[in-house]
Formats: C-alpha cells, structure tokens, sequence
C-alpha cells in the first residue's frame, strides 16, 4: 500500500534543528512541508564553547565548489537551509575516483550541488564508494541516489544502517501510542501532542531510499582509501554507533556529529526506549576518542570548520554535561517532569519549534541521574513523570 501523507501542521518553524531560532522565513510552502522533520543534529552553543580552538581555513567552499584540506582530500558543503546553512562532506581520492563521506539532505537543491561537484570539483570522475557517519537525514539523505548513480556501496556501521531503515519506514504510519504516552509523561499538554501526531513519520521523507545492502563498518577497523589508511572510531549517543574516519598518516579526523566545534550535538531519548541512557554513552565515547587519536589532529566536523583542539573540545564537552548533571540534581530537590528543567540545561528559551530536542535533551540527562542512582522517578494518576533527586 503506498504510504499516505499526513496532513502537515503548519507552524513557525525552520525545520531544522542547526536553526533553533527559526530565522530563515519565506520557503516555498512545498519544501517546508519536506522539512517537518527536526534533524536533531544539535543546539548552537554561545562563545564561549569555541574557546582555544583553531581554525585554519579562512575560506569555506561555496555549494557546488571545493577546497582542498589534504592531499587527495576535498571539502565540500550540501545546502540545508536555515543561518547555519550547510553540512560539510568529503571527497578522499580512491584510485579513478573519489570516495565520499557523508552526502547532504534529500532536497532538489542538495542533487544539483552535487551534480556540480561531479562535473567540476571532481573532475568528471566516478564515485568508488559512500560512506555515511550516522543516520540523520543531513547525513544519509543523498547516500541511496549516488550509490546508485555511480552502482556503488554504502559503507556504514550496523546500527546507524538498520535504525535508518527502521525510522524510515514510520513514514506513512498513524502516530504509536508508545510515543504519545512518552511525551506525555513528559508533560506536554495536547497542542504539543498534537503537533508531534501530526509531524509524525517525516524521516523518512528527507532521504532518499537507502540501498539494500550496505559494507559493514566496525570500530577499530583500518580501511584502504586510494593509498591510505583511515581507521574507524565509533561513538555513540548523538546516534547509536557514528563512524568517524581517523587518517594517522593525514593527520585527520573525519568527525560528523561526534565532535562538533560550535554546537553542542543533540544527545536525546526517543520514545522508542523510554528508558536508554544515551548520556552516558555519549560522555564514555567522548572520553574514549583522546587516547586514540592526538590532540593535534586537523579535524572536519559535519558543521562549521575545519579546526585544531580537539582534546580541548572533547574536555569542554564533557564537562558543559557534567556541569548540566549537577545543575539538574539541585533542580530536582523538589519533584519536576521533564519540561520543567530546561532552563538548567539550555541557555535559551525552549519554544513549541525546540520542544521536541529539549525534551529528548532533558530525559537523556534525567535518565543518566537515575542510572548513577543520583534520582528517582514516579508516576502519577496522570501517567506523568516526576524526577526528583537520591
Ligand atoms: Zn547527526
């Protein structure tokens, strides 16, 4: 049966989570449509997050054109929209061609980049193979159109292959039960519930159809690309296990969304298990990244640039969440649900377009206190959650 769109609520929204402030207006109705689902890539953080970094390109590559960072390795950027506009991808020479990392969101606007690119930047040549960090849409969007332009594999990690195919096909299906039950205990009242039903399923919509077979990539694992070695660092919490691609010989880390410069990545529980602990998945891979790769690493993060500090960067992210825990257990001293903390863990004001990230954000730092036996939680008459701090 083909899958039936849901009517679509309109609201105030970019649809895209680099853009918390929803300040890009006046999309033509139909993209907005296609962006009704919240990418969940992370909320931009203040200043003073860049700290001690370095970034030593001045000069960002416009859509469509390139630059190099390496020898045999091109920077390139697919449009998303929104003031932080771009997600950046990867081309690595591999014999005749090129290998890609990472591939845009499925937009009219993302293919015509990249037929660009393959006519210019490129040169012409074919595409050997796409590797993708992680499922997010930004990510994996475009992965299934160049594979099968160029009858090429899709090289990914198990889980970020299977979760993708299984959030993609909630697409067309009526709301569960099990994630309006989530946000409600959560404490949303019923315009919010109502907006996620009728947001519901739009993943699947902002990328194209995944191949049907993939190359597994493992953690640890060293892969050939033209005549070097790339080693796979797997991490996980932004999504359940992101590749990054380490060249020890280049000096270069391949991020994605695990080590991002200005934005703190979107660390979430999702209603399909209420009761995961991401936090602390995240903050143990984040950990585990220093003793394998060196502190003077050039690394090409998903956003922004291309920048040096990468152990200065791990230490400030896990100390911003640390420092998040141990606002939150003061919070708590008197029983809250999760919409009543977020004012201890974002700077900004939560509003119905972030809702969804910062109630994925709050749980994930709500569970990681329960799972350090550091907070309780009780239901009431209600089905809502209460936390309240050990
Ligand atoms: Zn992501």
């Amino acid at each position: 049966m083909p899958a039936q769109r849901r009517p679509v609520k309109r609201s105030r929204r970019s649809g895209h989570a680099h853009n918390p402030l929803g300040l890009a207006r006046g999309r033509g109705e139909k993209e907005a449509d296609r962006r009704d689902f919240d990418l969940r890539d992370g909320l931009e953080e203040e200043e003073g997050g860049r700290a001690r970094l370095v970034y030593p390109f001045e000069t960002a590559p416009a859509a469509g054109a390139a630059v190099d960072v390496a020898p045999g390795v091109k920077w390139m950027r697919m449009p998303l929209g929104g003031p932080l506009a771009f997600i950046n991808v990867w081309a690595l020479e591999d014999g005749d061609g090129w290998a890609i990392v990472d591939t845009g969101m499925q937009t009219p606007a993302t293919s015509a980049a990249w037929n660009q690119v393959f006519a210019g930047a490129l040169e012409g040549r074919p595409v050997t193979r796409v590797f993708v960090t992680h499922m997010h849409p930004d990510h994996v969007g475009m992965a299934g159109w160049i594979t099968r332009k160029f009858d090429c594999r899709l090289w990914i990690t198990r889980l970020e292959y299977l979760m993708c195919r299984v959030m993609a096909a909630d697409t067309g299906r009526a709301t569960p039960e099990d994630g309006l039950r989530f946000y409600r205990a959560a404490g949303w009242d019923r315009a919010a519930l109502d907006t996620y039903e009728a947001r519901f399923g739009g993943f699947g919509r902002n990328l194209h159809a995944l191949p049907d077979s993939y190359r597994r990539m493992v953690d640890g694992e060293e892969i050939s690309i033209g005549d070097r070695i790339w080693r796979v660092v797997v991490g996980s919490g932004h999504s359940p296990e992101h590749a990054c691609l380490y060249c020890p010989d280049l000096n270069l880390m391949i991020s994605g969304d695990q080590v991002l410069p200005r934005i703190s990545s979107n660390v979430s529980v999702f209603p399909t298990e209420p009761d995961a602990d991401p936090l602390d998945d995240w903050l143990t891979s984040l950990a585990a990244i220093k003793p394998r790769v060196p502190a003077d690493v050039l690394v090409l993060p998903a956003h922004n640039d291309p920048f040096h500090g990468l152990h200065t960067r791990l230490d400030h992210l896990i100390g911003g969440h640390e420092r998040g825990l141990s606002r939150l257990r003061v919070r708590i001293a008197e029983p809250k649900r999760a919409i009543d903390v977020f004012g201890v863990l974002f700077k900004r004001a939560i509003g119905p377009d972030l809702l969804g990230m910062a109630t994925g954000e709050a749980l994930a730092h709500l569970n990681c206190l329960i799972h350090r036996g550091q907070a309780t939680r009780e239901t009431d008459a209600h089905g809502v959650h209460w936390y309240r701090a050990a």
